[in-house]
């Protein structure tokens, strides 16, 4: 069996969904080849001669690049079995199954995705979890994502683009020297419930572990490949309290010179204060934590638990410790108005971020993808919402903020990535 793993953005990173679902495959014997559009564009040639093309999907800014993918691997390669896997995989299984492909993967997909290739071997013949059939999706049938804590393994990166392919112009900025950024997790999902999140919507709070040996064998296939800086992808990096920093500690011994990001909510810089400045001199250079906005209303929509205080505390003890703080914002949402973007600017002001904040995390905007928790929420149901395929587009109340917003956009440039944080 040949198949093709197809990326189309993960982030601006090297895509790891499909490095670690090429180990799962080979494990078993299969031919893998990859393609990653985001580096290398659309080769059409690469979809000939697969039995399975599995794309992945991990954020709502790859299922139409995905969709499109799918669309002409039909039309090049019309025998080959055509997959989706990832977040927002889960998330859209019924959309994407039957329509724009012949199966979907639900949930964590290196094992169903290797049944689902034993299966078209003629190997198995049984039900496979995981795996959402064509046909399953179209009688409008859903099935459970699959989650277990036992199916991760070191990813192959040595069949990816290398990484001074993937420059991260932000990282770069933050640490002031250009970087070859790798990137890795030590856990997936999230046990926090925010409203807006496609973590939540796809993990619904579970976490799993990546157990310790894989992070640091993938960290030290990371260095061989040149990595000089490493960018944690967790949704958040205190999933498991001490999972981080007894990884941190071993990283460090065996790598002095590495450098390190993470992304973590306000409440936990707060609980592990100690542990922050411990990681400063093991190397964490900044913290990514998706701040929302500085408005009580807004943070209580979105039910992220925490406060304005909490906030500008967590900004002045990161300032403390000297860990840069990367603010991320969901700028423009239903719930502010004219005013609180003035409230913003002096928020900015107050807690000098003015030099960290990324640019573009000024044009941010709400997402409504379909499966969004919010979506059951009164203040966005009584909105005016545009129904598409994938997401609904929302106007605010005050059309001033609209007007606000799309005066402030700036084209779609390759590359930029406006979301509050990579696992969006
Ligand atoms: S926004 Fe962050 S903390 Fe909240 S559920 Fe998503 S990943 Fe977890």
């Amino acid at each position: 069996m040949n198949v093709l793993l197809v990326s189309t953005f993960e982030g601006g990173f090297q895509p790891t969904t499909i490095a670690t679902a090429a180990t799962s495959l080979m494990k078993e014997g299969f031919n893998v080849s990859v393609l990653d559009t985001y580096v290398d564009g659309i080769i059409e040639d690469k979809f000939q001669g697969n039995d399975l093309i599995a794309i992945s999907v991990p954020l709502f800014d790859a299922v139409h690049a995905g969709i499109e993918i799918a669309k002409l691997a039909a039309k090049v390669n019309p025998e080959a079995h055509i997959t989706f896997f990832g977040q927002h995989a889960t998330i859209n299984a019924t959309r994407l199954a039957g329509k724009y492909s012949d199966s979907c993967i639900c949930g964590e997909w290196e094992y169903p995705l290797t049944l689902l290739t034993k299966h078209l071997n003629g190997d198995i013949q049984e039900d496979l979890p995981g795996v959402l059939s064509g046909e399953q999706a179209m009688k409008g049938n859903s099935i459970h994502p699959y989650m277990s804590r036992d199916h991760l393994d070191v990813p192959s990166r040595h069949i990816l683009p290398p990484l001074h392919k993937y420059p991260q112009k932000q990282i770069n900025r933050l640490l002031g020297s250009e970087q070859i950024v790798g990137s890795t997790e030590i856990a997936r999902g999230c046990h926090h419930k925010c409203l807006y999140c496609s973590v939540f919507a796809a993990y619904d709070g579970k976490v799993i572990l990546v157990n310790e040996e894989i992070v640091i064998q993938d960290v030290k296939n990371l260095v061989e490949g040149g990595m000089t800086h490493l960018t944690f992808v967790d949704a958040d990096f205190f999933n498991a309290k001490y999972h981080g920093i007894k990884i941190l500690r071993k990283l460090h011994q065996q790598f002095p010179n590495l450098t390190y990001d993470f992304t973590t909510r306000v409440d936990h810089i707060l609980e592990n204060k100690e542990t922050l400045a411990e990681m400063k001199q093991l190397g964490v250079k900044f913290i990514t934590s998706a701040l929302e906005f500085p408005s009580k209303e807004v943070l209580d929509a979105v039910a992220k638990d925490t406060s304005i205080e909490d906030i500008t505390e967590a900004i002045a003890y990161l300032r403390e410790i000297d860990i840069k703080l990367n603010p991320t914002f969901i700028m423009f949402n239903p719930w502010t108005s004219l005013d609180d973007i003035v409230t913003f600017r002096t928020f900015v002001e107050d807690n000098a971020l003015g030099d960290l904040v990324d640019p573009i995390q000024y044009e941010t905007r709400l997402y409504l993808y379909k499966g969004s928790p919010l979506l059951h929420k009164e203040s966005i149901q009584s909105l005016d919402l545009t129904e598409y395929e994938f997401h609904y587009d929302w106007k605010h109340p005050d059309p001033k903020l609209d007007e606000l917003y799309y005066e402030m956009l700036t084209p779609p440039e390759e590359g930029i990535f406006k979301r509050c944080c990579l696992k969006c």
